[in-house]
Protein backbone atom coordinates (compact mmCIF):
# COMPACT_ATOMS: atom_id res chain seq x y z
CA UNK A 1 0.00 0.00 0.00
CA UNK A 2 1.46 3.48 -0.82
CA UNK A 3 2.16 6.01 1.69
CA UNK A 4 -0.61 8.17 0.54
CA UNK A 5 -3.36 5.39 0.92
CA UNK A 6 -2.14 4.35 4.01
CA UNK A 7 -1.28 7.72 5.91
CA UNK A 8 -4.86 9.43 4.88
CA UNK A 9 -7.07 6.48 6.06
CA UNK A 10 -8.91 8.58 8.55
CA UNK A 11 -9.63 11.53 6.61
CA UNK A 12 -10.72 8.77 3.41
CA UNK A 13 -13.13 7.16 6.13
CA UNK A 14 -14.40 10.46 7.09
CA UNK A 15 -14.76 12.27 4.08
CA UNK A 16 -14.74 10.08 0.85
CA UNK A 17 -16.05 6.93 2.98
CA UNK A 18 -18.97 9.00 4.33
CA UNK A 19 -20.14 10.92 1.31
CA UNK A 20 -19.80 7.56 -0.79
CA UNK A 21 -22.18 6.21 1.79
CA UNK A 22 -24.61 9.10 2.81
CA UNK A 23 -24.88 9.77 -1.44
CA UNK A 24 -25.19 6.27 -2.67
CA UNK A 25 -27.29 6.36 -5.84
CA UNK A 26 -30.61 8.66 -6.05
CA UNK A 27 -31.38 11.76 -7.85
CA UNK A 28 -29.12 15.00 -6.77
CA UNK A 29 -31.26 17.59 -5.46
CA UNK A 30 -31.17 20.34 -2.41
CA UNK A 31 -30.35 17.68 0.31
CA UNK A 32 -27.27 16.20 -1.73
CA UNK A 33 -25.12 19.64 -1.74
CA UNK A 34 -26.65 19.94 2.39
CA UNK A 35 -24.73 16.86 3.59
CA UNK A 36 -21.96 17.22 1.24
CA UNK A 37 -21.87 20.46 2.66
CA UNK A 38 -21.93 19.44 5.95
CA UNK A 39 -19.36 16.50 5.43
CA UNK A 40 -16.54 19.11 4.00
CA UNK A 41 -16.98 21.63 6.94
CA UNK A 42 -15.96 18.23 9.07
CA UNK A 43 -13.04 17.02 7.60
CA UNK A 44 -12.21 20.75 7.95
CA UNK A 45 -12.03 22.01 4.10
CA UNK A 46 -13.03 25.42 5.77
CA UNK A 47 -16.01 27.45 4.90
CA UNK A 48 -14.36 28.89 1.73
CA UNK A 49 -12.86 26.40 -0.04
CA UNK A 50 -16.14 24.42 0.95
CA UNK A 51 -18.63 26.40 -0.98
CA UNK A 52 -15.76 26.61 -3.64
CA UNK A 53 -16.10 22.87 -4.11
CA UNK A 54 -19.96 23.09 -4.17
CA UNK A 55 -20.19 25.88 -6.93
CA UNK A 56 -17.73 23.74 -8.98
CA UNK A 57 -19.49 20.47 -8.72
CA UNK A 58 -22.92 22.18 -9.01
CA UNK A 59 -21.82 24.00 -11.94
CA UNK A 60 -20.15 21.00 -13.15
CA UNK A 61 -22.70 18.93 -13.53
CA UNK A 62 -25.48 20.98 -14.76
CA UNK A 63 -23.17 21.82 -17.75
CA UNK A 64 -22.57 17.85 -17.98
CA UNK A 65 -26.15 16.70 -17.43
CA UNK A 66 -25.02 14.39 -14.05
CA UNK A 67 -28.43 13.83 -12.16
CA UNK A 68 -27.31 10.75 -9.57
CA UNK A 69 -25.59 11.17 -6.71
CA UNK A 70 -23.26 7.97 -7.57
CA UNK A 71 -21.74 10.06 -10.26
CA UNK A 72 -20.39 12.80 -8.32
CA UNK A 73 -17.36 10.76 -6.61
CA UNK A 74 -15.63 11.49 -10.42
CA UNK A 75 -16.55 15.15 -10.06
CA UNK A 76 -15.34 15.25 -6.33
CA UNK A 77 -12.16 14.31 -7.02
CA UNK A 78 -11.40 17.03 -9.92
CA UNK A 79 -12.55 19.69 -8.15
CA UNK A 80 -10.10 18.94 -5.52
CA UNK A 81 -7.41 18.11 -7.91
CA UNK A 82 -8.28 21.82 -8.95
CA UNK A 83 -7.80 23.45 -5.85
CA UNK A 84 -3.83 23.22 -5.31
CA UNK A 85 -1.16 24.01 -7.63
CA UNK A 86 1.73 21.59 -7.41
CA UNK A 87 4.42 23.22 -4.84
CA UNK A 88 7.32 24.89 -6.67
CA UNK A 89 10.93 23.11 -6.22
CA UNK A 90 12.54 24.36 -3.22
CA UNK A 91 15.35 27.11 -3.73
CA UNK A 92 17.73 25.00 -2.36
CA UNK A 93 20.07 24.54 -5.08
CA UNK A 94 22.55 26.33 -7.02
CA UNK A 95 25.08 28.01 -4.69
CA UNK A 96 27.73 27.14 -2.23
CA UNK A 97 25.84 26.47 1.36
CA UNK A 98 21.88 26.91 1.35
CA UNK A 99 19.76 27.37 4.27
CA UNK A 100 16.34 26.27 5.74
CA UNK A 101 15.06 28.07 8.81
CA UNK A 102 12.26 25.93 10.43
CA UNK A 103 9.43 27.67 12.25
CA UNK A 104 6.36 26.76 13.87
CA UNK A 105 5.07 26.28 17.54
CA UNK A 106 6.04 23.16 19.43
CA UNK A 107 4.51 20.40 19.91
CA UNK A 108 3.63 20.90 15.88
CA UNK A 109 6.43 17.90 14.65
CA UNK A 110 9.21 20.63 13.93
CA UNK A 111 11.95 18.32 15.58
CA UNK A 112 10.68 15.44 13.41
CA UNK A 113 10.79 17.18 10.61
CA UNK A 114 13.69 18.73 10.54
CA UNK A 115 15.01 14.71 10.71
CA UNK A 116 13.59 13.66 8.38
CA UNK A 117 14.07 16.50 5.95
CA UNK A 118 17.96 15.73 6.75
CA UNK A 119 17.68 12.02 6.34
CA UNK A 120 15.91 12.71 3.04
CA UNK A 121 18.42 15.37 1.68
CA UNK A 122 21.33 13.42 2.71
CA UNK A 123 19.86 10.50 1.17
CA UNK A 124 19.73 12.63 -2.00
CA UNK A 125 23.58 13.43 -1.63
CA UNK A 126 23.32 16.59 0.09
CA UNK A 127 26.00 17.44 2.41
CA UNK A 128 23.52 18.56 5.19
CA UNK A 129 24.07 19.94 8.79
CA UNK A 130 21.89 20.91 11.27
CA UNK A 131 21.90 24.09 13.88
CA UNK A 132 20.30 23.56 17.28
CA UNK A 133 18.21 27.17 17.25
CA UNK A 134 15.59 25.93 19.50
CA UNK A 135 17.83 26.81 22.88
CA UNK A 136 14.67 27.28 25.39
CA UNK A 137 14.11 23.34 25.87
CA UNK A 138 17.21 21.50 26.84
CA UNK A 139 14.98 18.86 25.18
CA UNK A 140 14.80 19.94 21.47
CA UNK A 141 18.63 20.06 21.72
CA UNK A 142 18.56 16.64 22.70
CA UNK A 143 16.14 15.12 20.41
CA UNK A 144 17.76 16.77 17.47
CA UNK A 145 21.03 15.58 18.52
CA UNK A 146 19.74 12.14 18.35
CA UNK A 147 18.07 12.29 15.29
CA UNK A 148 21.70 14.05 13.99
CA UNK A 149 23.52 10.94 15.12
CA UNK A 150 20.53 8.31 13.34
CA UNK A 151 20.54 10.13 10.30
CA UNK A 152 24.50 10.64 10.23
CA UNK A 153 24.02 14.63 10.03
CA UNK A 154 26.07 16.77 12.49
CA UNK A 155 24.02 18.70 14.45
CA UNK A 156 25.68 22.31 15.62
CA UNK A 157 24.28 22.73 18.97
CA UNK A 158 25.22 25.02 22.22
CA UNK A 159 23.67 24.96 25.77
CA UNK A 160 20.19 25.23 26.72
CA UNK A 161 19.34 29.17 27.54
CA UNK A 162 22.27 30.53 25.24
CA UNK A 163 21.65 33.26 22.56
CA UNK A 164 19.77 31.27 19.40
CA UNK A 165 21.02 34.28 16.91
CA UNK A 166 25.00 32.56 18.41
CA UNK A 167 23.98 29.08 17.35
CA UNK A 168 22.66 30.00 14.27
CA UNK A 169 26.36 31.91 13.48
CA UNK A 170 28.45 28.92 14.58
CA UNK A 171 26.23 26.19 12.59
CA UNK A 172 26.97 28.98 9.22
CA UNK A 173 30.30 28.97 10.20
CA UNK A 174 30.77 25.12 10.54
CA UNK A 175 28.96 24.50 7.38
CA UNK A 176 30.98 26.84 5.82
CA UNK A 177 34.24 25.39 7.02
CA UNK A 178 32.58 21.68 6.44
CA UNK A 179 31.52 22.23 3.12
CA UNK A 180 28.50 21.58 3.99
CA UNK A 181 25.59 22.39 1.00
CA UNK A 182 22.36 22.60 2.81
CA UNK A 183 22.15 23.71 6.64
CA UNK A 184 18.91 23.13 8.57
CA UNK A 185 17.76 25.65 11.49
CA UNK A 186 15.86 24.28 14.36
CA UNK A 187 13.93 28.12 15.92
CA UNK A 188 11.56 28.11 18.87
CA UNK A 189 8.35 27.28 19.11
CA UNK A 190 7.62 28.73 23.00
CA UNK A 191 5.93 32.23 21.50
CA UNK A 192 4.54 34.41 23.88
CA UNK A 193 2.92 36.71 21.60
CA UNK A 194 3.08 38.40 18.24
CA UNK A 195 5.91 40.52 19.43
CA UNK A 196 8.42 38.01 20.61
CA UNK A 197 7.73 36.12 17.31
CA UNK A 198 8.66 38.64 15.55
CA UNK A 199 11.68 39.78 17.34
CA UNK A 200 13.15 36.53 17.66
CA UNK A 201 12.82 35.57 14.35
CA UNK A 202 14.13 38.67 13.14
CA UNK A 203 17.50 38.12 15.08
CA UNK A 204 17.76 35.36 13.64
CA UNK A 205 17.08 36.19 10.39
CA UNK A 206 19.75 38.90 10.34
CA UNK A 207 22.50 36.54 11.66
CA UNK A 208 21.74 34.40 8.94
CA UNK A 209 21.32 37.45 6.47
CA UNK A 210 24.72 38.80 7.48
CA UNK A 211 26.44 35.79 6.74
CA UNK A 212 24.83 34.89 3.81
CA UNK A 213 23.49 37.64 1.85
CA UNK A 214 20.10 36.04 -0.06
CA UNK A 215 19.70 33.51 2.86
CA UNK A 216 17.67 32.09 4.58
CA UNK A 217 16.17 30.33 1.00
CA UNK A 218 13.55 28.84 2.44
CA UNK A 219 11.44 29.57 5.07
CA UNK A 220 8.80 26.49 6.03
CA UNK A 221 6.65 26.79 8.39
CA UNK A 222 5.46 22.97 10.38
CA UNK A 223 1.61 23.17 11.21
CA UNK A 224 0.00 20.49 13.28
CA UNK A 225 -2.71 18.62 10.95
CA UNK A 226 -4.70 17.42 13.74
CA UNK A 227 -6.02 20.37 14.67
CA UNK A 228 -7.38 21.84 11.39
CA UNK A 229 -8.73 25.06 11.54
CA UNK A 230 -6.49 26.08 14.47
CA UNK A 231 -3.34 25.25 12.21
CA UNK A 232 -4.73 27.50 10.25
CA UNK A 233 -4.80 30.29 12.42
CA UNK A 234 -1.37 29.47 13.57
CA UNK A 235 -0.33 29.88 10.22
CA UNK A 236 -1.59 33.31 9.58
CA UNK A 237 0.16 34.44 12.70
CA UNK A 238 3.53 33.30 11.69
CA UNK A 239 2.88 34.68 8.06
CA UNK A 240 2.97 37.93 9.59
CA UNK A 241 5.71 37.57 11.82
CA UNK A 242 7.97 36.42 9.21
CA UNK A 243 8.18 35.73 5.69
CA UNK A 244 6.88 32.05 4.87
CA UNK A 245 8.25 30.55 2.13
CA UNK A 246 6.16 27.04 2.63
CA UNK A 247 4.29 24.49 4.63
CA UNK A 248 4.91 21.28 6.22
CA UNK A 249 1.88 19.81 7.74
CA UNK A 250 2.66 17.02 9.75
CA UNK A 251 0.63 14.17 11.32
CA UNK A 252 -1.98 14.00 8.81
CA UNK A 253 -1.99 10.00 9.06
CA UNK A 254 -3.41 10.42 12.53
CA UNK A 255 -6.37 13.00 11.56
CA UNK A 256 -9.52 12.45 10.10
CA UNK A 257 -9.54 16.66 9.58
CA UNK A 258 -6.89 16.03 6.23
CA UNK A 259 -9.42 18.52 4.65
CA UNK A 260 -7.39 21.31 5.72
CA UNK A 261 -4.95 21.04 3.27
CA UNK A 262 -7.07 22.62 0.61
CA UNK A 263 -7.54 25.82 2.65
CA UNK A 264 -3.95 26.12 3.69
CA UNK A 265 -2.51 28.00 0.78
CA UNK A 266 -5.29 30.41 0.21
CA UNK A 267 -5.41 31.52 4.09
CA UNK A 268 -1.37 31.09 5.03
CA UNK A 269 -0.39 32.16 1.06
CA UNK A 270 2.38 29.80 1.54
CA UNK A 271 2.48 26.31 -0.39
CA UNK A 272 2.58 22.97 1.03
CA UNK A 273 6.14 21.20 0.24
CA UNK A 274 5.45 18.26 2.15
CA UNK A 275 3.42 16.88 4.33
CA UNK A 276 4.34 14.21 7.58
CA UNK A 277 2.34 10.72 7.48
CA UNK A 278 3.71 8.99 10.26
CA UNK A 279 6.33 9.39 12.93
CA UNK A 280 9.36 7.13 10.91
CA UNK A 281 12.20 8.94 9.39
CA UNK A 282 11.02 8.25 5.90
CA UNK A 283 7.32 9.31 7.00
CA UNK A 284 7.57 12.87 5.20
CA UNK A 285 6.46 12.80 1.27
CA UNK A 286 6.45 16.22 -0.88
CA UNK A 287 3.40 16.97 -1.00
CA UNK A 288 1.69 16.21 -4.41
CA UNK A 289 -2.28 17.09 -4.45
CA UNK A 290 -3.22 14.27 -7.28
CA UNK A 291 -1.26 11.31 -5.39
CA UNK A 292 -3.23 13.32 -2.14
CA UNK A 293 -6.66 13.02 -3.80
CA UNK A 294 -6.12 10.14 -5.25
CA UNK A 295 -5.18 8.58 -1.91
CA UNK A 296 -8.64 9.65 -0.41
CA UNK A 297 -10.43 8.32 -2.76
CA UNK A 298 -8.82 4.77 -3.66
P1 LIG B 1 8.25 19.72 18.15
O1 LIG B 1 7.96 20.02 19.58
O2 LIG B 1 7.50 20.62 17.24
O3 LIG B 1 9.70 19.65 17.82
O4 LIG B 1 7.59 18.29 17.88
P2 LIG B 1 8.23 16.84 17.75
O5 LIG B 1 9.02 16.75 16.49
O6 LIG B 1 8.90 16.49 19.01
O7 LIG B 1 6.91 15.99 17.54
C1 LIG B 1 5.89 15.88 18.49
C2 LIG B 1 5.26 14.50 18.38
O8 LIG B 1 4.59 14.38 17.13
C3 LIG B 1 6.25 13.36 18.42
O9 LIG B 1 5.71 12.32 19.19
C4 LIG B 1 6.40 12.94 16.97
O10 LIG B 1 6.73 11.58 16.82
C5 LIG B 1 5.01 13.22 16.45
N1 LIG B 1 4.98 13.45 15.00
C6 LIG B 1 5.66 14.37 14.28
N2 LIG B 1 5.33 14.30 12.96
C7 LIG B 1 4.41 13.30 12.84
C8 LIG B 1 3.65 12.73 11.74
O11 LIG B 1 3.74 13.13 10.57
N3 LIG B 1 2.80 11.71 12.06
C9 LIG B 1 2.65 11.25 13.33
N4 LIG B 1 1.78 10.25 13.54
N5 LIG B 1 3.32 11.76 14.37
C10 LIG B 1 4.19 12.76 14.14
Amino acid sequence: MGIFKRGLSRTRQSLVGRISQMLGNTEIDEDTWDDLEASFIQADLGLETTETVLDYLKETTAREGITRTNQLDKVLKESLYALLDPPPPLNITGRDLSIILIVGVNGSGKTTSIAKLANRFKKEGRNVMLAAGDTFRAAAIEQLQTWGERAGVPVIANKPGSDPGAVVYDAIQAAQARNADLLIIDTAGRLHNNYNLMRELEKIRNVISKAVPDAPHEVLLVLDGTTGQNALKQGQKFAEATNVTGLIITKLDGTARGGMIFSVFTEVGAPVQFIGLGEGIDDLVRFDVKQFVDGLFE
